[in-house]
């Protein structure tokens, strides 16, 4: 069985992440969403709900599974037998820093494939970040994360 994670900070997931999600399932026998407890970010949603609302982002799509993880990627990928990391890449934002990290894991742990898959034109400009910043704004996000999210951002932030 091949088996895959997506490991991220996913503050919150977004259409990019999802769109990600969904190719990579259909790639791998199964695909673990790994949403990284600790990151050095400032967080908006806790660990709970940003596993909670990725959980209801797929929840029809029968072999992608979320969970969490506070250890490095590498490990959590051992402990739940993946054979591979799925990334994604925006065109100009995320080569060198994941050209860096995936050189990096390979070191640690050289039987373990990293993979990318190029970002959908749609979600090139995306991030977590802007899109927090223009929903702080009162700027309308409705096209770039799922419905649930959407109204848990509003509920977060306070905006209509
Ligand atoms: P991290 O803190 O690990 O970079 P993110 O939640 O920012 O976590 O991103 C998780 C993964 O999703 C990364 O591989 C990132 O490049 C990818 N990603 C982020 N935004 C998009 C997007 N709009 N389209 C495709 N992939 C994306």
């Amino acid at each position: 069985m091949t088996k895959a994670v997506y490991p991220g900070t996913f503050d919150p997931v977004t259409n990019g992440h999802l769109d990600i999600a969904i190719r990579a399932a259909k790639l791998f026998d199964q695909l673990i969403i790994g949403v990284y407890d600790r990151p050095a970010k400032n967080l908006l949603f806790p660990t709970d709900e940003r596993v909670a609302l990725w959980k209801d982002a797929i929840s029809d799509i029968s072999n992608i599974k979320v969970e969490s993880y506070n250890m490095l990627t590498v490990e959590f990928a051992k402990n739940i037998n993946a054979q591979v990391i799925v990334r994604g890449l925006r065109m100009s934002s995320d080569f060198e820093g994941e050209f860096e990290m995936a050189l990096m894991n390979k070191q640690i742990r050289p039987e373990l494939e990293s993979i990318f898959l190029m970002a959908n034109l749609k979600f090139q400009f995306l991030s977590s970040s802007l899109l927090k910043e223009v929903a702080q704004l009162g700027g309308s996000v409705d096209k770039l994360v799922p419905p649930n999210v959407l109204k848990a951002l509003k509920a977060k932030l306070n905006v209509s």
